[in-house]
């Protein structure tokens, strides 16, 4: 199908609820993508971090082809011969006690919900159906009703309620406020430790661990959205790291199934795990071992092949550049290892010019919130990638401005 075909059918058969730019992406390799032209861009996205150890890693490729030839569905009916290996790895590289399974990022935060709200009333003692969750404005964790019902985003919530009751917003990054709103049924307080697509949005120093001292004053679980921070994004395997903060609960997904099969985790200590009987959480996939096989490999060449350093050494030097750009559309550039955006001043249609012009420079980037333009590229960049990036990008914005 030539590429005008594919668009149109796919506008004509598909729901409505991407805009993505017109690129028909065919192949990628490390850090770079190629559409059905042949073109050849650097992809700046990196499906939202869920491809940090690049598109197509040759190594977790082996291990997909290898584990789909001998077993990949069994269900948790019944024990396989993987999961225990990825739990292992898994606690041991996040410096987890346990680890429950599943699919999307979604659904671990969901589940992260359902436990934290387990221990509110089994362990903290709250009153039946009184259990309240603090979350922050500007949140982005997923999009299940529960989940959106508590965003701030008017479009991601719209004519979707009702919503599930037992959450309350407080400015992100501002203790004070924080500390106002825990009240004694307060169960949990969940974040993202940078906001990802509320547009990179990095919390005042001191702010998680903040967090963490008012959580453990007021016995409220410090719940961590590591979904998009997590696994080497920030230059550190969680971002909490940054801050020497240990969570009770964190959710990591994206890239823990290396940009080829969805697996998301919640890590979490064996008090609030442990709370979790027989035929009360599950999920069909959660766990299988193409999964968790995937997974292991995954986390194996983040580790092995030195992404998160790479992440800290790359994202200190992109960033560092980004903020020389002379364009006076920009508004503010910030970042923490290859987690960074370059914000816009506020404009009649954002940043869409600014992709669209970027992608005809060879640089994939998708605005978020409107006036951001978020660079994420895969962990694997090298230097001379990211000059390459560098100079596209100081063209492209050149061009619109
Ligand atoms: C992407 C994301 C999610 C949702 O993950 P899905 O796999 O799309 O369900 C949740 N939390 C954060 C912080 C995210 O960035």
């Amino acid at each position: 199908m030539a590429n005008t075909d594919t668009i149109s059918t796919e506008q004509r058969l598909g729901a409505g609820n991407y805009k993505p730019l017109d690129v028909v992406l065919a192949r990628g390799s490390g850090v770079w993508l190629w559409d059905v032209h042949g073109n050849q861009y650097l992809d700046c996205l990196a499906a939202y971090s869920a491809v940090n150890q690049g598109h197509c890693h040759p190594k977790i490729r082996e291990t997909l082809v290898e584990q789909s030839a001998k077993l990949t569905l069994p269900s948790r009916a019944f024990r396989d011969d993987r999961l225990a290996a990825f739990y292992q790895d898994l606690c041991k590289l996040t410096n987890s006690h346990k680890v429950l399974v599943m699919n999307s990022g979604t659904e671990a935060v969901e589940t992260a919900i359902k436990c934290a709200r387990k221990w509110g009333y089994l362990v903290k003692g709250v009153p039946e159906d009184k259990a309240e969750i603090i979350v922050c404005d500007n949140n982005f964790h997923g999009r299940s009703i529960a989940i959106v019902g508590f965003s701030s985003s008017a479009n991601s919530r719209a004519d979707f309620g009702p919503f599930a009751p037992g959450f309350r917003s407080v400015p992100f990054g501002d203790a004070a406020a924080l500390e106002a709103a825990i009240n004694p049924n307060t169960v949990a307080f969940l974040a993202e430790p940078i906001q990802g697509e509320g547009g990179v949005v990095i919390p005042p120093d001191g702010f998680l661990r903040r967090a963490r001292e008012l959580c453990d004053a007021r016995n409220v679980l410090l719940v961590l959205d590591e979904v998009q921070t997590g696994l080497g994004r920030t230059g550190r395997i969680l971002a909490e790291e940054h801050e020497g903060v240990e969570a009770d609960i964190t959710t990591v997904g994206k890239s823990l199934g290396g940009g080829f099969y969805p697996i998301s985790a919640v890590l979490a200590s064996e008090e609030v795990l442990s709370l979790l009987k027989p035929g009360q959480h599950g999920s069909t996939f959660g766990g299988n071992p193409l999964a968790t096989a995937v997974a292991r490999t995954a986390l194996r060449v983040l580790r092995e092949e030195g992404m998160v350093e790479n992440a800290a050494e790359q994202g200190e030097y992109f960033l560092r550049e980004l903020r020389g750009l002379r364009s006076n559309a920009v508004r503010e550039v910030r970042g923490r290892g290859l987690m960074m955006a370059v914000e816009l001043h506020s404009r009649e249609g954002g940043a869409t010019p600014w992709c669209e012009s970027l992608r005809r420079h060879g640089v994939l980037a998708k605005e978020t919130h409107g006036d951001v333009i978020r660079f994420s590229p895969p962990l694997v960049i090298t230097r001379d990638e990211v000059d390459w990036a560098l100079e596209r990008i100081r063209r492209a914005f050149s061009e619109v401005d």
